[in-house]
């Protein structure tokens, strides 16, 4: 098959792709599917690249997030932003979702049917379009959704390990709670880096 032909092809798996995005989002925008709906601003779908690497899925908006339309705002977008630094991911190579698309009320976890309502509706679509290599969960929500019932105790015990494609971090916000320094955090992202690397 000739280059031009090629990239014919390659264009128009990119346009669907952008496309099956776009109709995602749209659809995310105007969902009333569960009751987080109702104290919404905004809905956080997700910012990125179409065809990433690494997809990270945090767990909800909080106030920034609602506020802005966009995941991982504030500190700890700060320090997620950091990782991706530090793992060395060009713009093109990730994207960020969430697991809940609208903020719960005085930030409380998400409901389990909450969580099965949206990521049904929303998350395993956007995935499935997106194809990311790795899937990384950030945090306890993010990380007991992909790992499933092997999720039995807290994030620490999972986090900077891969689970067949999925990789487990513990969230921004446990850092900083603790005021940590980058070295207590570099340990979790060595597997990541190193697959990365490969
Ligand atoms: S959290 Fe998800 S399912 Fe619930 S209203 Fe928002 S987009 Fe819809």
């Amino acid at each position: 098959m000739n280059s031009k032909r090629l990239r014919n092809i390659w264009r128009s798996i990119i346009n669907l792709k952008l496309l099956e995005l776009r109709k995602l989002h749209i659809g995310i925008k105007n969902c009333k599917q569960c009751i987080l709906h109702k104290e919404r601003l905004n809905v956080v779908s997700g910012v990125g690249h179409y065809d990433p690497k690494v997809a990270f899925v945090g767990e909800a908006p909080g106030k920034e997030e609602d506020k802005t339309g966009y995941p991982f705002q504030g500190e700890s977008g700060l320090i997620l932003y950091r990782w991706i630094d530090e793992l060395r991911l060009l713009d093109t190579e990730f994207s960020i979702l969430n697991i809940v698309k609208c903020k719960p009320p005085n930030n409380r976890d998400p409901m389990d049917e909450e969580v099965s309502t949206c990521t049904d509706l929303w998350l395993k679509k956007q995935l499935d379009i997106l194809e990311p290599k790795i899937i990384v969960s950030v945090g306890r929500i993010a990380s007991a959704y992909f790992l499933g019932k092997e999720f039995k105790s807290g994030i620490l015990t999972y986090a900077g390990r891969f689970y067949g494609d999925y990789y487990c971090l513990p969230h921004p916000s446990y850092f900083l709670r603790r005021g940590s320094k980058p070295n207590e955090w570099e340990p979790y992202l060595t597997k990541l880096k190193e697959k990365l690397d490969d």
